[in-house]
């Protein structure tokens, strides 16, 4: 039979302190009660790893009857030991909060209210503004007369959310439009 780690911990764990705590003539009644009482009690663990950033800290997702319920850390997770910071704590509010965005907004320039627009009209927009800013300011030769081929007026930033495939796909995007303001939401 295939044990794992947080089944032996919870099995042996339990075993443990029953059989000590009985054997003392503790009565465990209150404390099955109070575990009767928690929101995640029968609903299904899913571990999983925080979407936020490469630090890859492990989270616990409770389901029950096919909704998400809860999220906490994992005590098992060889790297963050149940630990979790707050933005991994939160993320509960990605799946539950009703000030989520779930549709594509723009602000024009001067603005002062926004729209809703469609993916396609967004994307479309976001290639024409990187056309325009990289045809305006590429710089082909640095003042020492050397081909740089960089292009000065765009920046980007992130995403602590990307995997190392879509890391390099990304990368390799920017570096062939020859950027160079290169940065990491997670630094900043
Ligand atoms: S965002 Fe926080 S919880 Fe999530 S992986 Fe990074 S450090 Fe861990």
């Amino acid at each position: 039979m295939k044990i794992s780690r947080r089944n032996f911990i919870k099995a042996s764990g339990v075993a443990a302190a029953g059989l000590g705590l009985s054997q003392l003539g503790f009565d465990l009644s209150p404390i099955e009660s109070y575990a009767a009482g928690l929101k995640i009690k029968g609903a299904k663990e899913i571990t999983h790893i925080c979407c936020y950033c490469s630090v890859s800290c492990g989270q616990i997702a409770h389901v029950s009857k096919g909704k998400l319920i809860n999220f906490e850390g994992d005590p098992d997770h060889p790297i963050s030991e149940g630990a979790l910071c707050a933005k991994g704590a939160a993320a509960y509010q990605i799946h539950d909060n009703p000030n989520r965005l779930k549709k594509v907004r723009y602000r024009a320039p001067y603005g002062t209210s926004w729209k809703e627009v469609s993916w396609e009209w967004a994307l479309e927009k976001i290639a024409r503004n990187i056309k325009k800013s990289r045809d305006s300011s590429f710089v082909e030769k640095n003042d020492k007369g050397q081909v740089v081929n960089r292009t000065n007026g765009i920046a980007s930033v992130g995403s602590a959310a990307l995997d190392n495939e879509e890391c390099f796909l990304y990368q390799t995007f920017l570096r062939g439009l020859g950027l160079v303001w290169i940065e990491h939401q997670a630094r900043i």
